[in-house]
């Protein structure tokens, strides 16, 4: 039984760029769940972690020697507005670790308690987020979608006061990295090109090796965001909160907030309660991704050499560079969702397809993981215009293999996550444990996983998330 070895190198850097802080500590922590699978990969010994040094970790109340516990700083453009000092309110990191393969991960409690950029906050987190994270973030990894994981969930056995007094919980992110394009932009208001220049040989030491220079920094990034959104948009994936501090430049998805995947499919489609607009909508994500890119590009141009004129040129360039990398991945997710190889035709029949879609909200995954089957009929009313695409896009002679590959026949449908988070909360865990492993394996057909691929009747569709802070 081992201790993590942890190896910390973003406490190595300028100490304005974070705040030393102790966790809170729980005062009656259980293990909830533990990724068995991951600990593995990242070179951690599951039996330690599932052990009372283990717990002790996860749950803040006692760090093995060597961890960093530290709270990251940064800033952020919430819903277009500039919040300047943001920061980890309620996320600590622990420290990073070097996986048998040579990567490196940080690990970080989140709801470990207060920090000094908790504001008015608790620091704290309840269970529904950390479980909502867990499952969604896990069926991600899953899909082959970069993000952060999710190591372990805790409950806390402290209660928490949102609107009700609710169980508390920890869970132990693993990202690549917790960088984010709102770390860039605390250093970049502040003028505060020193730090900048740290962060940037960091990141490109990390994540974008091959990265030259600051220009070619903001390129990499740029193509990681264009390829992430393209695979969000394929699942039916909304964020919803793509603020720039939730933006992570490493190319993961991060921080699940009120994040939901679509049941009825609408372009249109939000599910978090503060998004009143829309910002943040299904069909609006690569454009904030551009908007969000664009401010990652600003806090890069004072490294970008002492021709400013040429430096801001070469960063808008960059960005204009977004739709078209975005477009070729979306051609390549959406073109296999229904089977063929990308061209002009294969793009008609995906919008004739979503036009369809959307005119009566039929369900996003069971369409395309019916496809092949034919059962995609059934999804929808207006059955003769779906016959009539289907009769043309089979002339064009889909791949089925490409097809079982790509389509999930199961996603972290809302209601089955939300109905898990209310077991949990009476302490009821087996539906969010069920969930979890059906959600491990997306293309695999079980009978007992049969009704998590079922879509929500009206009465059970939950149409509205929260961030949970
Ligand atoms: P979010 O948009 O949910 O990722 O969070 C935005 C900011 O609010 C971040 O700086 C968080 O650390 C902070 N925050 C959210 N919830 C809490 C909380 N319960 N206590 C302290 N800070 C929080
Ligand atoms: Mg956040």
């Amino acid at each position: 039984m081992n201790a993590p070895v942890f190896d910390n190198s973003y406490a190595t850097l300028p100490p304005r760029m974070y705040a030393q802080v102790d966790a809170a500590g729980s005062p009656k922590p259980k293990l909830i769940a533990l990724n068995r699978p991951l600990a593995r990969r990242l070179g951690l010994d599951p039996d330690w972690l599932a052990g009372e040094q283990g717990l002790a970790m996860l749950s803040g109340n006692d760090l093995p020697p060597g961890a960093a516990s530290i709270a990251q700083a940064y800033a952020g453009h919430q819903f277009g507005h500039l919040s300047p000092q943001l920061g980890d309110g309620r996320a600590l990191m622990i420290g990073e670790v070097v996986a048998p393969d040579g990567k490196r991960f940080d690990l970080q409690l989140k709801g470990a308690g207060r920090t000094p950029f908790s504001r008015q906050g608790d620091g704290k987190s309840w269970l529904g987020p950390v479980l909502r994270e867990y499952l969604d973030s896990e069926f991600m990894a899953a899909m082959g979608v970069p993000t952060t994981r999710a190591l372990a969930a805790v409950a806390t056995g402290e209660q928490v006061h949102r609107e009700t007094t609710l169980p508390g919980g920890i869970m132990t992110r693993v990202a690549a990295s917790h960088i984010r394009v709102g770390t860039f932009e605390y250093f970049g208001i502040r003028g505060d090109i020193e730090a900048t220049r740290a962060l940037v040989d960091h990141v490109v030491a990390r994540h974008y090796r091959d990265a030259r220079s600051p220009l070619e920094l903001l390129e990499r990034v740029i193509a990681a965001q264009a390829s992430l959104i393209a695979r969000w948009m394929a699942l039916g994936f909304v964020h919803g909160v793509m603020n720039t501090d939730n933006m992570a430049i490493s190319g993961e998805t991060i921080d699940y907030g009120p994040a939901a995947f679509m049941d009825g499919y609408h372009p249109d489609t939000v599910f978090s309660s503060i998004d009143r607009h829309g910002r943040y909508a299904w069909a609006e994500q690569p454009h904030v991704a551009i908007w969000n890119l664009a401010q990652f590009a600003s806090c890069l141009i004072p490294l970008m050499g002492a021709d400013e004129e040429k430096a801001v040129e070469d960063a808008t360039r960059a960005v204009h560079g977004f739709p078209d990398l975005y477009q070729a991945a979306w051609m390549q997710n959406f073109c296999a969702k229904i089977g063929l190889q990308p061209s002009d035709s294969a793009k008609a029949f995906i919008d004739r397809l979503l036009d369809l879609m959307a005119a009566e909200r039929a369900d996003f995954t069971r369409v395309f993981a019916g496809l092949a089957s034919g059962e995609a009929r059934d999804e929808f009313m207006a059955r003769d215009a779906f016959d009539a695409w289907y009769g043309d896009w089979q002339k064009a002679k889909p791949d089925p293999e490409l097809m079982a590959k790509t389509n999930p026949v199961r996603i972290p449908r809302n209601h089955r996550v939300e109905e898990a988070i209310q077991a949990a909360i009476v302490d009821d865990f087996a539906p969010f444990h069920k969930l979890d492993e059906a959600l491990h394996s997306p293309f695999e057909n079980r009978p007992e996983w049969d009704d998590l691929a079922i879509a929500p009747l009206e009465s059970e569709r939950v149409t509205r998330t929260f961030c949970g802070t």
